[in-house]
């Protein structure tokens, strides 16, 4: 057999797309190792170290023994941590059985859907969204149905339409909020308006992707869980990679409805069983401890992409707003198709990553991966002097194109 066939691979993995974040942050990599000096804007990873006191007590769990199984739904110390969080920063209430610790929010979406999803079942995605969702609903078997909205409704879709998206194969709405890739972040009023149109259909849960939720410029952060006509559909996903900059930990959690939250352990009781015991152990002394850092952090994000939005916004076609959360702008770019450098023509936004990449060696991710093709996303979890460097190369490469 030769190593290109994929003749013994199934279709599941074959229909499957790869990540696009993912695979940008390679092709940077790859670039790199090649000798050049590439800026990857591609990965949405805060550049920081997790906090000092998060390493010393995950070296602490360590000496102690934290070193075997843990409970799949995850150590009970982790799991009341979660639920004095969940009360004390979103007015969740939730018992110790409807709290799941995962391998990252990641396998937290991915425990929701194979546990919630039959064949069929539509999942409607609030758009841009973040490029993993759709290929997980697919791999559970379900039906991605996108609602839209552009850079003129800051990337905010309507009450109205969401009602059009619903019918009654509608399982699930999911959406992140603060949103990757925009930064688009719902108040607690808007998100109250989807939760009513959802409360008007029976059947309908709400995932809530609230990982950026430390990461909020707005001094507000809404959980639609909170709100009560949705409260007991709602399943709640968090995680430790963007607040405490702990990507590398992989550490997610959700709170849901106990049917639910018990289905996901099963899934994961033959998946992966639970997540690093002196991991968790460190996550629960995260979630109780001083969050100085974590809000020095989001300051840090604050000023990076006030700069960032400055410079952009000076640069002819490209239209930026303001995000009001997460490390993302995600500016549209459709100005720029049709357009030239040399011989190349950008048909669209994935053209234009491919331009500024091998051109301006900057990397980023084209829209078409988060359902917006006409828009590319820049992280801005790098430092302020890369950050500039790379403005003015896309600067340049932008330059560089003609009618
Ligand atoms: N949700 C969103 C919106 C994300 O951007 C990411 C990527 N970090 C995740 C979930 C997954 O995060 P992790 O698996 O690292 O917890
Ligand atoms: N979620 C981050 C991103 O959007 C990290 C990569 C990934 O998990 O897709 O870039």
């Amino acid at each position: 057999m030769s190593v290109a066939s994929t003749e013994h691979l199934s279709q599941r993995i074959l229909q499957m797309e790869e990540s696009a974040t993912i695979k940008m942050a390679q092709m940077a990599r790859d670039l790199a190792a090649k000798g050049h000096d590439v800026i990857s804007l591609s990965l949405g990873e805060p550049d920081f170290d997790t906090p000092v006191h998060i390493k010393e007590a995950a070296k602490k769990a360590l000496d102690e023994g934290y070193t075997k199984y843990t409970p799949v739904p995850g150590l009970v110390e982790l799991r009341k941590a979660i639920q004095t969080k969940f009360k004390r920063d979103n007015g969740l209430e939730f018992d110790l059985n409807q709290i799941v610790v995962s391998n990252g929010a990641k396998q937290s979406i991915a425990n929701i859907c194979m546990a919630m999803l039959n064949e069929g079942d539509e999942v409607v995605i609030l758009a841009p969204y973040w490029v993993s969702y759709a290929a997980i609903v697919q791999l559970a078997g379900g039906v991605p149905v996108e609602v839209s909205a552009g850079i003129e409704k800051d990337y905010k879709i309507t009450p109205d339409q969401l009602r059009s998206a619903l019918s009654p194969r509608t399982k699930a709405v999911l959406f992140s909020s603060p949103c990757n890739p925009t930064g688009s972040v719902y108040s607690k009023e808007e998100l109250e308006a989807l939760a009513d149109v959802i409360a008007g259909q029976e059947g309908v849960y709400i995932i809530s992707d609230e990982i950026y939720e430390y990461i909020n410029f707005t001094g507000q952060h809404a959980s639609i869980g909170a709100y009560e006509p949705v409260k007991d559909r709602t399943i709640t996903v968090n995680g430790f990679s963007k607040g405490f900059a702990m990507t590398g930990w992989r550490l997610g959690y959700m709170g849901a409805p106990a049917s639910i939250a018990e289905a996901c352990a099963k899934m994961q009781g033959q998946f992966t069983s639970g997540a690093t015991a002196f991991g968790q152990a460190a996550a629960a002394h995260a979630l109780l401890s001083d969050m100085s850092p974590t809000h020095e952090m989001r300051d840090a994000f604050l000023k990076r992409r006030d700069m960032m939005i400055d410079k952009l916004s000076q640069i002819p076609g490209m239209k930026v707003n303001r995000p009001q959360g997460a490390f993302y702008i995600f500016p549209d770019i459709s100005d720029y198709f049709g357009k030239k450098a040399g011989s190349q023509t950008i048909h669209n936004a994935d053209d234009f990553c491919e331009y500024l990449l091998e051109q301006a060696h900057v990397a980023t991710v084209s829209g078409t991966a988060f359902g917006a093709p006409d828009c590319f996303r820049i992280s801005y979890a790098a430092s302020e002097a890369e950050l500039e460097k790379a403005v003015k190369r896309i600067q340049d490469a932008v330059a560089n194109l003609q009618a």
